[in-house]
């Protein structure tokens, strides 16, 4: 390989590491996982952070979040199996704990514009409390 590839091929990977730093240092739940924003925290253990939706939904309305980044379910990869796993199993013991488990709730992972993401680092609702239906708008 000539010193000139080499050079280009290593800016270009630091350039993309820099990039997907960048997203991460701003991310909002990145932060509130981190204790550097407040939040109102409902449940937290070494994979996710669980805390109340700013601006909620139902009764309940509360966010599991992954302490590891990542975007979305569209960036999801076989790594994140166990933690997207464990984030339905703590959405589940939360509503157990929080008494509306038998009564019924709603988990919802949206994704992209479509599905209408607000915040680019996945995120379960947990939202209980009252009936919904389906399909959802
Ligand atoms: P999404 O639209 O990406 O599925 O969900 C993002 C959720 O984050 C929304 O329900 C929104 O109300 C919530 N949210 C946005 N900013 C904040 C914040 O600063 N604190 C908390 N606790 N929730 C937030
Ligand atoms: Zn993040």
């Amino acid at each position: 390989m000539s010193a000139d590839i080499f050079h280009f091929l290593l800016f270009f990977i630091c350039g993309l590491i820099v990039l997907s730093n960048m997203s991460r240092e701003n991310c909002l739940f990145c932060k509130i996982a981190a204790g550097e924003i407040a939040s109102a925290k409902v449940y937290e253990d070494a994979v996710c952070v669980a805390f109340d939706d700013v601006s909620p939904q139902a009764p309940t309305h509360i966010l599991i979040v992954p302490r590891e980044h990542f975007d979305s379910l569209d960036k999801a990869r076989e790594n994140h199996k166990e933690t997207l796993g464990h984030l339905l199993l703590i959405a589940g013991k939360i509503a157990r704990d929080k008494g509306f488990a038998e009564n019924g709730y709603r988990t919802v992972i949206n994704t992209n514009g479509d599905g209408g993401q607000t915040v680019f680092h996945l995120h379960v609702h947990l939202l209980g409390g009252r009936p919904f239906i389906f399909p959802p708008g």
